[in-house]
């Protein structure tokens, strides 16, 4: 699931695993977890996600090649979300996946007006006070999205998986339209 921040993929994800049984792998709530345990390194990749500005591939490969095996082999699927954030990220991820005879299905490219995530995302900040829900940091997380995450649906794309979702709209709306896409797989 990709989309600009503030699209919805956190909420998204939530009920689309709730009702497929799906497992996840959110490369943003890992990073956050591991901020919060205090250690060098998540004192390393808070100096990145403050500013708005991507965590290096290498430190997320090491993340995905750890997690990838101990998501759980009974689930109906797994769903990725914050990830791939760019192309050689997407890359490694197709490469990960063939390796175990395994490949995406299909990408779901969020899509939201631009005043509409920063009105979410300053909203979110009020609330949940994440170091990155910030108007600074918000305007380079956007530019960073279009130079580096948007051009990951073309990737998509040329492979013939890219599902464009409207995201506007109330949760449940939003929600159907994923949900007719996935009802396919
Ligand atoms: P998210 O929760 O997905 O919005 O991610 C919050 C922040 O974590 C991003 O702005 C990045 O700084 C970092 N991050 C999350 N996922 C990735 C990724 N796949 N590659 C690089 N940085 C990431």
């Amino acid at each position: 699931m990709c989309g600009a921040p503030g699209s919805g993929k956190g909420t998204q994800r939530d009920r689309i695993v709730e009702k497929y049984h799906l497992a996840h792998l959110s490369t943003g709530d890992l990073l956050r977890q591991e901020i919060a345990t205090g250690s060098e390194l998540g004192k390393l990749l808070d100096s990145f996600i403050s500013k708005g500005n991507l965590v290096p591939d290498d430190v997320i490969i090491d993340i995905l090649a750890k997690h990838i095996d101990s998501l759980d082999a009974d689930c109906a699927g797994v769903i990725f979300d914050g990830f791939p954030r760019n192309v050689a990220q997407a890359e490694a991820l197709e490469k990960m996946l063939a390796e175990r005879n395994e490949a995406t299905s299909v990408l779901l490219d969020l899509q939201v007006e631009h005043d509409e995530l920063i009105t979410r995302l300053l909203n979110r900040g009020k609330v949940q006070h994440r170091s990155d829900d910030n108007i600074d940091t918000i305007k380079q997380r956007l530019v960073v999205y279009e130079e580096k995450t948007r051009p990951v649906n073309d990737f998509y794309k040329n492979i013939n998986k890219y599902q464009a979702v409207d995201g506007m709209g109330t949760m449940e709306e939003i929600f159907e339209r994923i949900d007719s896409i996935l009802k396919q797989f």
